[in-house]
């Protein structure tokens, strides 16, 4: 069986969005800023077992361009969405406190999406300002899985988008 599902990235900032896409998608990472311009859409398609049905998920993976805050995100970026993504950085604890405010409007405009944390730059272990405690509080918060990721190493980045590919699954059946 094959499927099609839209999926958000959300977070502030630099917190990694572009760069987990890339990672999962490419298996690249940059150092560089890669700025996007309005929205991109990568294309990644997972394979998933179910109760022994194979089934070949196409993610349509929303990325919004960097510099577009909370209040930039249009109505009709979130509309259709069946998961998102919502990505702080483990070196600023202020982008752990938005994702809260991110999910309320995507639940306003796609209830029943299904979400997924990543704490993202777990490589940047000095420069950490985040417990994994307040990770862990905030994701039980949201009712979301959580991982925490590292765009550059590509730790948990696959496990990650993995898990939201199961999870649109079951929201399906
Ligand atoms: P976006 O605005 O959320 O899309 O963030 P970007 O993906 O553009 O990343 C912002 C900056 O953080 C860039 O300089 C990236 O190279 C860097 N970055 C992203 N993810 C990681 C990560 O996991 N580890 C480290 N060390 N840097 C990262
Ligand atoms: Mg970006």
């Amino acid at each position: 069986m094959r499927i099609s599902k839209k999926v958000c990235l959300l977070g502030d900032f630099a917190v990694g969005k572009t760069s987990l896409v890339r990672r999962f998608v490419y298996d690249m990472f940059d150092d560089k800023y890669l700025s996007t311009l309005g929205v991109k859409v990568s294309r990644k398609v997972v394979n998933l077992e179910i109760g022994g049905d194979s089934i070949e998920m196409t993610m349509m993976l929303w990325d919004l361009n960097g510099s577009m805050g909370f209040d930039r995100v249009r109505d009709s970026y979130l509309r259709g969405a069946a998961g998102a993504v919502l990505v702080c950085d483990l070196t600023r604890p202020e982008t752990l406190s938005s994702l809260r405010p991110y999910a309320e409007h995507l639940f306003a405009i796609s209830p029943g999406a299904r979400l997924v944390m990543a704490a993202n730059k777990n490589d940047l272990t000095e420069l950490r300002e985040l417990a994994p405690e307040q990770v862990q509080a905030a994701a039980a918060d949201l009712d979301a899985p959580y991982y925490l990721t590292s765009a550059k190493t590509g730790e948990r980045v696959n496990e990650m988008f993995s898990i939201l590919g199961r999870l649109l699954l079951d929201r399906e059946r």
